[in-house]
């Protein structure tokens, strides 16, 4: 794919990794593999249901078909194996519609899309086994849907095509059907698959392209570039969201708002490139405290960041402010300049909800904030807390 310049692209996007690495063998890292399958999934579902509409409509005019076409003999044998696959075919269609199943569409529709290629199969089989020459074709037929319409991955999708296609060829080998009819038959199934197969693995190329880029524009809008962390618009919109959800659930919140001490010394001691690298490994460290779905990091701007965890107690939370200054400290990173350490050190503001209220997410920033003054003003790398209750 092409892509334009990604040098604003925070580099350590996994999407970036994943498409500099590129994916002939159609999987991702495992980072990303996961969120893909369940993006496939979401992205599929219609076609899905639509292939198996399809499938319903067209298996039932068959049946019709079957019915009045077939000589009696094998009438009855050969709408028995057709009526078989109703059940999976509508199990699947409803399954379609269970959320939690998503995940599990893959190998149900596989599974579906093998059963129906093996009824063909077997519909073969009897039709053979009295003497009745059923055209093979339906298999032809089936092999296009597996690939195209039923939003099967390719991998699914080539298993699938490829045991019907030895299914039909042990149906006409022990039927002993003579070769030059089943040669050019094999051939053109054979076809059939490769064709399906060529298509399908383009197809799934293609939306794993759409789901890095998707995900490069998510980590362009959300991140910041230069520490991979969440930006400042990011973090309003997860924070407020995060804050009501801590409302409805009464759970206490706390604002982080946290200070490199003495950077604007530091830049010009050891240049601007040595600043961006040391803001770097900050982020890095303080990412490592907010591993949880609902904690939050952000970079707020220049070097200070902004963090809100939820379901925290109030010691808990200026315990884990300390271990977040106390790991910073522990980079050791030179700062000929700072008066307070000879290292780079953080300055730390906490505020503390135990029970947030409508519109509390500013007040709650501006007392971090004001926690985050008394940090400096007490002396900087240390944590302040305005603390309800302390
Ligand atoms: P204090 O201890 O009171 O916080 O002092 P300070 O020098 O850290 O605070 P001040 O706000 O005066 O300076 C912040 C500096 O951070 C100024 C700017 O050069 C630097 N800075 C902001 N963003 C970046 C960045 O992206 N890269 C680099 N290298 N420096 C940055
Ligand atoms: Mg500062
Ligand atoms: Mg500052």
């Amino acid at each position: 794919m092409q892509l334009p310049s990604l040098e604003w692209v925070n580099q350590d996007s996994a999407y970036l990794r994943q498409l500099r690495g590129g994916f002939t063998w159609l999987r991702f890292a495992d980072e990303l593999e996961p969120a893909f399958r369940t993006y496939h999934a979401q992205t599929h579902l219609q076609r899905m249901r639509g292939g198996l509409l399809v499938a319903i409509v067209m298996w039932l005019l068959f049946t019709v078909f079957d019915l009045h076409m077939l000589p009696e003999a094998f009438r009855l044998q050969s709408v028995a194996v057709r009526c078989a696959l109703y059940p999976v075919l509508l199990f699947n269609l409803w399954a379609t519609f269970r959320r939690r199943w998503i995940l599990h569409l893959q190998w149900i529709a596989g599974a579906t899309a093998l059963a129906g290629g093996l009824a063909v199969d077997g519909v073969i089989w009897v039709a053979r086994a009295h003497d009745f020459a059923l055209p093979y074709e339906g298999i032809i037929l089936m092999t296009v849907f597996f690939y195209f319409l039923t939003g099967l991955r390719f991998v699914t999708a080539s298993i699938c095509g490829w045991l019907t296609f030895a299914g039909y060829l042990a149906v006409e080998l022990l039927n002993g059907l003579p070769a030059q009819v089943l040669l050019p038959n094999a051939i053109f199934l054979g076809s059939a698959n490769l064709i399906g197969g060529f298509g399908c693995y383009f197809l799934e190329y293609s939306s794993r392209q759409t789901f890095l880029a998707e995900g490069l524009m998510q980590d362009i809008a959300e991140r910041d570039f230069l520490t991979g962390l969440l930006n400042r618009r990011a973090f309003s919109e997860r924070a407020s969201r995060s804050w009501r959800q801590a409302m409805r659930s009464q759970q206490p919140v706390a604002v982080l708002m946290l200070d490199v001490d003495h950077f604007k010394a530091y830049n010009d001691h050891y240049g601007h490139a040595a600043g961006d690298l040391a803001l770097q490994a900050v982020a890095r460290t303080l990412g490592q405290h907010a591993q949880r779905p609902l904690d939050m990091l952000a970079r707020y701007g220049g070097e200070e960041f902004v963090g809100l965890w939820v379901g925290v107690s109030q010691a808990a939370m200026l315990e884990l402010a300390e271990r977040i200054r106390a790991d910073v400290e522990a980079l050791a990173l030179p700062h000929a300049q700072s008066a307070e350490a000879q290292v780079v050190t953080l300055s730390i503001g906490v505020a503390y909800w135990p029970s947030p209220q409508p519109n509390g997410l500013e007040e709650a920033q501006r007392l971090a904030d004001e926690a985050l003054y008394a940090a400096k003003a007490e002396g900087r790398n240390r944590v302040v807390g305005k603390l309800l209750n302390l």
